[in-house]
């Protein structure tokens, strides 16, 4: 196994497992560390762990178990997979999780870049732009759970680590100039080729964190070439969007998908009445299409949720919603789980039991279709960080499953 990869949560790692089977990797994805797996038979593993808004404690115990099994098995290196927005807050986890895995592996630096130029995530002299706008004004800065308000990554970093933090600025890389001498170091990226001179020079010498795009020319540069894989044959029609994001672009593509039916989750609702209204909204509608379940709302609905319900519960009490509507959806037949947002996909993977899928090709970059074995039979899920994928995303999605 050439990579070891640790991903913080659940879409990141799909995120991931796409663009590195797109650059010519055999890629396994494990949801959380497995229990039962005793040799890894891909050119890469991948741990998705639900870890990003996790106490820091908890995350730095959970990614070092998932290095340690990668490690295990032979991974040759490890990479630390974060959001192309940096999402973590002044304790951490990004910080944090990379000093534990430098102690793991026995790395003196970390390397950090979380550009994503194909999506529009770039960073330049150390500040992260999302598409045209800094970071701090992006919609991130409205994020339910880590708001993103500063642009400057060195200033994220510095609060979250203990070692120094330097920047290896875009001219610096280019020209094959040594990275800063610092434990922690902020790479900068603008397109695809940066983040391939970065890999060149720094490939084995320092750990390696970033988005998922940072990984993708490890493949080419270990002279792996496996083509893409197709989709499974068996897989029922029945298809469901649930969607928990509240990400500007998931709600610009909630509005493009207008045809199906849908039903808008009242969080405040859901506290007193639970699930069963939404479940017998959805058995009147299946099992004729494929309806959209939805808690995503704009920034000022979403903040007089959080401070009548409190963000944390309001969070889990949606996310505990759509997992258990999935599971019995499954039961029901439903075999094509379309999932938007990163916290919203790990919960409804936990539910559904899904503990390891192969990866598929790409729907939109970063999103690809994943597979999976379940008691109900073999079903697909699309698994979608809130920010990513165009606004005909579920359209995109359905249809590439057929085509
Ligand atoms: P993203 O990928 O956009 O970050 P996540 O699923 O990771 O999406 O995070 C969104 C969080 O917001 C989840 O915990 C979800 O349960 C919560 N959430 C969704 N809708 C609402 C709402 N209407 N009010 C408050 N919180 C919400």
């Amino acid at each position: 196994m050439i990579l070891g990869c640790i991903a913080d949560d659940f879409t990141g790692a799909t995120d991931l497992g796409g663009l590195l089977v797109r650059a010519g990797a055999r890629v396994a994805l494990y949801f959380g560390v497995p229990a039962d797996v005793k040799e890894v038979d891909a050119d890469v593993a991948i741990i998705a762990l639900k870890c990003r808004t996790e106490p820091v404690d908890s995350a730095i115990q959970q990614a070092t178990e998932a290095g340690a099994w990668l490690l295990k098995q032979g991974a040759e290196q490890l990479y630390w997979k974060y959001c192309s927005t940096f999402d973590s807050t002044p304790q951490g986890n990004i910080g944090p999780v990379a000093e534990a895995l430098m102690e793991l592996t026995g790395h003196k630096q970390a390397l950090y870049c979380p550009a994503f130029p194909e999506n529009g995530r770039s960073v330049f002299k150390g500040h992260l732009f999302v598409l045209d706008e800094l970071l701090s004004e992006s919609p991130m800065r409205h994020h339910p759970l880590t708001p993103m308000t500063e642009s400057s990554l060195v200033k994220v970093l510095e609060p979250q680590v203990s070692g120094s933090v330097g920047l290896w600025q875009r001219a610096a890389i280019k020209a094959g100039q040594q990275w800063p001498d610092t434990a922690h170091i902020i790479a900068d990226a603008v397109e695809f080729d940066d983040l391939g001179s970065i890999v060149d020079q720094a490939w084995g010498e320092v750990l390696l964190t970033g988005g998922s795009a940072l990984a993708m020319p490890i493949p080419g540069r270990v002279q792996l070439n496996t083509t893409t894989p197709v989709v499974p044959e068996g897989i029922g029609t029945q298809s469901v969007v649930l969607a928990g994001s509240c990400s500007a672009q998931t709600r610009r593509q909630l509005q493009s998908y207008q045809h199906a039916p849908r039903y808008k989750i009242n969080p405040l609702e859901l506290a007193t009445s639970g699930i069963e209204p939404i479940w017998d909204w959805w058995q009147q509608q299946a099992p004729t299409s494929a309806c959209v379940i939805y808690a995503s709302d704009n920034p000022a609905s979403v903040i007089a949720v959080q401070n009548q319900l409190g963000t944390e519960r309001a969070g889990a009490l949606i996310e505990k919603a759509l997992g258990d509507l999935a599971v019995r959806m499954l039961s029901a037949g439903v075999a094509r789980f379309v999932v938007a947002g990163g916290e919203t996909s790990g919960a409804v993977c936990k539910a559904l039991n899904v503990s390891h899928v192969q990866v598929g090709q790409e729907i939109s970059p970063g999103v690809p279709w994943t597979f999976a074995q379940t008691e109900h039979g073999p079903i697909a899920l699309a698994l979608k960080s809130g920010n990513f994928g165009g606004d005909n995303f579920f359209s995109d999605a359905f249809r590439g499953l057929n085509g």
